[in-house]
């Protein structure tokens, strides 16, 4: 097969990067190369931001409900090519078909439906006084910046992609450099459709390089970023001093806590998929399994059971592969037992069999830092509190889980949980409109819904005195 050609996208043209260089993009499958991707710079941001402000002026001109349209009319477009969508993500990333079609290229479709729908629940806001009437503008901040990352490459940049254009912004964005195919492949769709050139411009290239580039560029007002915590943190250091609006969207080492009345059968199969989905790689995957010691033994036995017959995908590259193992690794030095998987399936690519240690202390490293693959550790807790204590243990707090039968007992553990969304007998099971982001160190700010609005929005207010 020969390589894909993937090119920047700017100004509703497809050309690559000013500096000519281009980037390989290895295949996670067999870690040959499946395409090549322009390496832009400041120089290529500087165009963008050129053609997306007269884009912007124009596009923020239309009502809600036109915007509202493009969006449907991107939906409809990106349906009919649905299957071609779900087989680049597979190819990029090397999740199996069915995840790829079901979970990464529907929501991505869905998430353009979704927020043009969302966009009839835009309320006007008022607040009368005895002699006054306040009202609230919901101005686009102009440009907007989307970083996002590799292990749900679409729907995540979709996810951003569709509120700012609802709320009248251009854009400005960098997929990971790993995984740019359904990135480049969106824009053959804009570009069908016939979006107006300049309102979405889509650059590729290394994060410190272009990424850089973008976060510190004086005209792009708001940074909406989906990534790792470290990288989050130059961003945030970067955006602070020139007062940019920002979204950052971090890592998590999220609990999952099984209590002593649930169906042991049942539930070890929806934690093995909450464990081991997208091979581990999604930032709300339960990595600490957390089980009430009277089940411990029983519940671990048909939880090996179930991770045996999850069938995942590789891990996104070989450097990411060999930092999982190396934690594997560190897991026996840190007193860790490897229940199962803890070696590689394929001689080529960048499988890691699904991976369960148990023994390691609930402070270790293992057990504390976001490995990112397909490693959880099981731990035992005797009381509830212990468990809630084993939970807000690390520096992060993305999600989790509770498995409990009891709904009163659930409810009084979620919420003692320090983390941004806590799922209760269910895990993955979202509706967009609630608010969806971390706390600690996994992030500042909400995404969907409302929350997406305000954010790609400001709000300002007109008082009129009687
Ligand atoms: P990453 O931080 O390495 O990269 C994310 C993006 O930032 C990439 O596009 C990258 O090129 C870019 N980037 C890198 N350096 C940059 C810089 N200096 N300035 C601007 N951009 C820069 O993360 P990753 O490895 O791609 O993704 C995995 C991480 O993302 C995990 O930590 C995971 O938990 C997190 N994640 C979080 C969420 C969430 O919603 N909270 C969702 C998915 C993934």
């Amino acid at each position: 097969m020969s390589e894909i050609k993937v090119m920047n996208y700017i100004d509703g043209e497809f050309c690559e990067a000013s500096g000519g260089q281009r980037i390989e993009d290895i295949g996670p499958v067999d870690g040959k190369i499946i395409a090549t991707i322009p390496r832009s710079g400041a120089d290529d941001v500087l165009r963008a931001v050129q053609s997306a402000k007269s884009a912007q002026k124009n596009w923020s001109a239309l009502t809600l409900e036109e915007r509202a349209d493009w969006l449907h009319k991107i939906a409809d477009k990106m349906q009919e090519n649905i299957e071609e969508i779900a087989r680049l993500e597979s190819l990029d990333t090397g999740k199996p078909w069915d995840v790829a079609l079901n979970v990464d290229a529907s929501r991505s479709v869905n998430n353009f439906r979704f927020f043009a729908d969302f966009s009839k629940n835009i309320d006007d806001l008022k607040f009368e006084m005895d002699d006054a009437s306040n009202y609230v503008l919901r101005k686009p901040l102009g440009l907007v910046g989307l970083i996002s990352p590799w292990n749900l490459p679409l729907y995540l940049l979709s996810w951003k992609i569709a509120p700012a254009l609802l709320m009248g912004n251009a854009i400005i964005a960098k997929p990971s450099e790993l995984t740019p195919l359904t990135a480049w492949y969106l824009c053959t769709i804009l570009d069908k459709v016939g979006l107006p050139a300049g309102l979405v411009n889509i650059l590729h290239g290394y994060g410190p390089e272009v990424g850089q580039a973008i976060v510190e560029n004086q005209s792009i007002q708001g940074i909406s970023f989906t990534g790792g915590t470290q990288t989050g943190k130059i961003v945030a250091a970067t955006a602070a001093p020139m007062f940019k609006k920002l979204s950052l969207e971090l890592g998590g080492k999220n609990a999952t806590i099984v209590t002593d009345d649930i169906d042991i059968e049942f539930v070890a199969k929806e934690v093995a998929r909450a464990s081991f989905l997208n091979s581990g790689q999604i930032c709300l995957c339960g990595s600490r399994i957390l089980v009430q010691s009277s089940i411990y033994e029983n519940f671990k036995e048909a939880l090996i059971k179930a991770v045996n017959d999850f069938k995942i995908g590789p891990v996104i590259s070989k450097e990411h592969k060999e930092k999982v193992l190396s934690y594997i690794e560190l897991a026996q030095q840190e007193g860790g037992k490897i229940l199962t998987g803890g070696d590689i399936s394929e001689s080529e690519g960048f499988y890691i069999n699904p991976t369960l240690v148990e023994g390691l202390a609930i402070d270790s490293r293992c057990a504390t830092e976001e490995i990112f693959g397909p490693v959880a550790t099981l731990h035992s807790f005797d009381e509830d509190a212990d468990a809630i204590d084993f939970a807000n243990i690390t520096d992060y707090g993305l999600a989790g889980s509770v498995w409990c039968r009891d709904e009163s007992r659930a409810t009084e553990i979620a919420e003692q949980i320090e983390s941004g969304m806590v799922w209760i007998n269910t895990w993955l099971h979202r509706d967009l409109r609630v608010p969806f982001g971390g706390v600690k160190a996994s992030g500042v700010g909400r995404e969907g819904g409302m929350w997406s609005v305000g954010f790609f929005s400001e709000a300002i207010n007109i008082c009129v005195k009687h």
